[in-house]
């Protein structure tokens, strides 16, 4: 048995089937998952030694790659002081301060621990400031394991939400209305149905979490304009979009200003952290500003704050952002290519550093056409990319991401493991 095999089945003992959180399982591609000893750069290690090209990149946040040294450094002395005070730090402010400076549509922010809290955090404040209750929610899009989002759509548009898991009540699904992504009609009725009633749009503006699909021409703008002629908030959860797709999120990259914009993974540089800003108006509703409660005990944590600003600032640096681009642009090309050349019906899907594969012919544009991509292809794929030392998020409905670590060796590398995993797949 092979050492990550056997350290699945001492987890699976004492954790809930093994993991601390259920992708990490390799389920959905029928595989034991690798248990990580260390990583550097662009390359992740398992227990047994064996070297991988990552792109899972711990779903997100290591667009530095692994173990940067300015980061470390920065944790190092900020070790030295101390791991948590529960009391106000000069850290909080300085990443505040980069935060807001980054993101237009933001005067204020509040740090918490992790995406989940955010969004939550984010809902609460939307119906505390509107007063009103049910949100609307994009089927596909995931915003963290909070109640109110765990929703999956009924069949049809304005169907009432079902609970996404057991446990969730149904009097609080039934406050999210799910709607298809990039369908600006769906939303329109939805207003239609519950005139007065809808609080906020909540949506990953670029998503992830169903694979990667770009908002359609116009699609933002429309739920800008919906949203604010029906007095409701709109919600960019750029928990993952954030810091990736341009510095100012993928808000910067389409020109669209939300009222609420949710943060996670890039800001805490690896470490636990999340945060939920918007325009000074909104934002003075949070407790002690306002009424809308909203605390944690590890919040602004000094760690995470200091591998936050030690990551923001290296992303301030001349030509990042156009270097992910050239970096991603030449996987993409090179997997198109080979797509091409062996006739497989996929097709890469990207918008600057994220990525996905969709094993189809159709164009995908929301949750029901990414849902009809083959996924026994992708398994066998994801399998001869792990066998060929290409480590990749483990199903075909996650994003890819690209470091600034990924050099052009590993590039090729994985362009030519590609080659050989499509030819299997064939
Ligand atoms: N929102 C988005 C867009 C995410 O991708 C995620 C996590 O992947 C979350 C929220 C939840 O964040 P966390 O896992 O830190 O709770």
């Amino acid at each position: 048995m092979s050492r990550s095999k056997e350290a699945f089945k001492q987890a699976k003992e004492v954790i809930p089937g093994g993991v601390n959180s259920p992708a990490r399982a390799f389920a959905a591609v029928d595989s034991d998952p690798l248990f990580i000893e260390k990583g550097t750069g662009a390359l992740i290690y398992d227990i047994e030694g064996n070297e991988y090209i990552d792109y899972v990149g711990s779903w997100g946040p290591m667009i530095l790659g692994y173990n940067h040294p300015q980061v470390i450094e920065s944790l190092q002395q900020q070790l030295m002081k101390g791991t948590s005070f529960g009391a106000p730090t000069e850290v909080e402010t300085e990443l505040a301060k980069l935060v807001i400076g980054a993101v237009d549509s933001i005067d204020q922010v509040r740090m918490v621990n992790s995406g989940t809290e955010a969004t939550m955090s984010a809902l609460r404040l939307a119906r505390g400031y509107t007063g009103k209750d049910k949100i609307i929610k994009l089927k596909g899009c995931y915003h963290g394991h909070g109640d109110s989002l765990l929703v999956e759509a009924g069949s049809g548009v304005t169907t009432l939400g079902i609970s996404g898991s057991p446990g969730v009540p149904d009097e609080i699904a039934e406050e999210t209305i799910v709607a298809p992504y990039n369908n600006l009609e769906a939303i329109e009725e939805i207003y239609n149905t519950y005139q007065g009633q809808i609080a906020a749009v909540i949506l990953e503006p670029v998503t992830g979490n169903m694979g990667v699909i770009r908002p359609q021409v116009g699609y933002l703008e429309g739920l800008r304009e919906i949203t604010a002629t029906n007095n409701s908030l709109l919600i960019f959860d750029e928990v993952m979009t954030g810091f990736r797709l341009a510095y100012g999120g993928a808000q910067e990259l389409y020109e669209i200003e939300p009222d609420i914009t949710t943060l996670g993974k890039i800001i805490g540089g690896g470490l636990p952290v999340g945060a939920y800003g918007g325009k000074k108006e909104i934002m003075e509703y949070v407790a002690p500003a306002g009424p809308v409660y909203q605390a944690g005990t590890l919040s602004g944590n000094p760690l995470a704050m200091a591998a936050g600003i030690e990551t923001l600032k290296l992303l301030q640096q001349p030509g990042v952002y156009s270097m992910l681009e050239e970096k991603a642009a030449k996987l993409e090309k090179g997997f198109k290519d080979n797509i091409k050349q062996l006739e497989v019906a996929a097709d890469v899907s990207r918008v600057g550093s994220m990525f996905s594969i969709f094993f189809t012919d159709k164009q995908v544009i929301d949750y029901k056409t990414a849902k009809e991509s083959d996924t026994d292809a992708f398994t066998t794929y994801f399998k001869q990319m792990l066998a060929a030392g290409i480590y990749l998020p483990p199903s075909q409905f996650e994003s890819n991401f690209v470091s600034l670590a990924h050099v052009e060796a590993d590039l090729d590398a994985t362009i030519e493991a590609n080659y050989n995993a499509l030819a299997k797949v064939k």
